[in-house]
């Protein structure tokens, strides 16, 4: 891999950089992030900026859909009853031209899987606490609530108790 700015992808990164509303600048994107540009950039070519904000919002979509199928899955089967918890996806948003993706009203900006579930893991806890009255989930060894983070760009429940780590589903 290279880092050069003068190759293909760098060159295209810098066209959508160049774009403020995007809120691509390449010194703030996550590897996570890069990984799906070049994705993008593999299977659509040099995408022009303005088709960029529909491919931003499909990506936060099912980022944001994955993320939360998998937590609402494991919370449903720790507290017994159903989740009533969708993404909220709103093409047309007044502060964001590249719309809008939420879950309980927790907005899903990231473009990597990982990132996502941080967030959405927080919309779900949230959640569990105003709908369920319960503090979901809970560390087994040390009986606290637990809180997302981000930790070698993986989505991990960190017991602050205990200073450990449990995997996220
Ligand atoms: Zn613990």
């Amino acid at each position: 891999m290279t880092t050069s700015g003068n190759d293909p992808f760098h060159t295209w990164l810098a066209v959508l950089a160049g774009e403020p509303e995007l809120g691509l600048d390449p010194a703030w994107l996550s590897d996570e992030a890069l990984a799906w540009l070049r994705a993008v950039r593999d299977a659509h070519g040099e995408v022009a900026p303005p088709y960029v904000p529909e491919l931003m919002l499909e990506r936060r979509a099912a980022v944001a859909e994955t993320a939360l199928a998998a937590l609402r899955a494991a919370a449903e089967r720790d507290l017994g009853s159903p989740l009533d918890l969708r993404p909220e996806v709103e093409a047309e948003c007044d502060y964001d031209t590249t719309g809008s993706v939420a879950v309980f009203g927790e907005q899903v900006r990231a473009l990597g899987p990982e990132e996502a579930k941080v967030t959405v893991a927080d919309a779900v806890q949230t959640f569990v606490a105003h709908v369920h009255r319960t503090v979901w989930p809970t560390c087994p060894d040390h009986r606290t609530g637990l809180h997302p983070e981000l930790t070698e760009r993986r989505a991990v429940w960190h017991c602050r108790a205990g200073g450990h780590d449990l995997p996220m589903p």
